[in-house]
């Protein structure tokens, strides 16, 4: 598998202030994958492969919430707490992936690449912008006398004339 693009939108998320940034890849110039996070955590930053919220069934009405919702979202009936699974660290399992690498050399090269591409969009964001120098002397510009508009209106009228003519 070669990833022939990576896009890369950076992020400012005052309520998840680890997310860092939005990615797009594209897998041998032929498949897109949408909504890869990078992610600034405790041990460095990641990638986070798209992922939904994982539900389950109320067991009053069978409609689907959340794994952490107290409540059923449609008949409101008390639901139990710590309905989620929990990984080998104990944390609890919300979200499931909805693509992902199945292998660590998939899931290796994956990181090399979209980490790269989103340093690489770091660099550049803090590469200076060039701005032309600013003038001592702030020169106003005399409004164009009416004459002169007149002028400047003929002879548009004369160049859109002329370009019926020869186009
Ligand atoms: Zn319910």
């Amino acid at each position: 598998m070669k990833i022939t693009e990576v896009k890369v939108k950076r992020t400012e998320d005052k309520k998840n202030e680890r997310l860092r940034a939005f990615c797009t890849i594209t897998i041998d110039g032929d498949f897109v994958i949408r909504d890869l996070k990078i992610i600034e955590g405790a041990k460095g930053t990641f990638v986070a492969m798209p992922s939904r919220k994982l539900v389950d069934r109320c067991p009053s009405c069978g409609g689907k919430n959340h794994l952490r919702a107290k409540y059923c979202n449609d008949c409101g009936a008390k639901l139990a707490d710590n309905r989620a699974e929990r990984d080998e660290q104990g944390r609890a399992k919300l979200h499931a992936d909805i693509a992902h690498p199945i292998n660590s050399r998939c899931r290796e090269e994956l990181q090399r690449v979209v980490l790269g591409a989103y340093k690489e969009d770091l660099e550049h964001a803090r590469e200076p912008v060039y701005r032309p120098p600013e003038s001592e002397y702030e020169v106003e510009r005399p409004e164009p006398s009416e004459a002169e508009e007149k002028e400047e209106k003929e002879e548009e009228k004369d160049n859109a004339f002329g370009q019926g003519i020869f186009s």
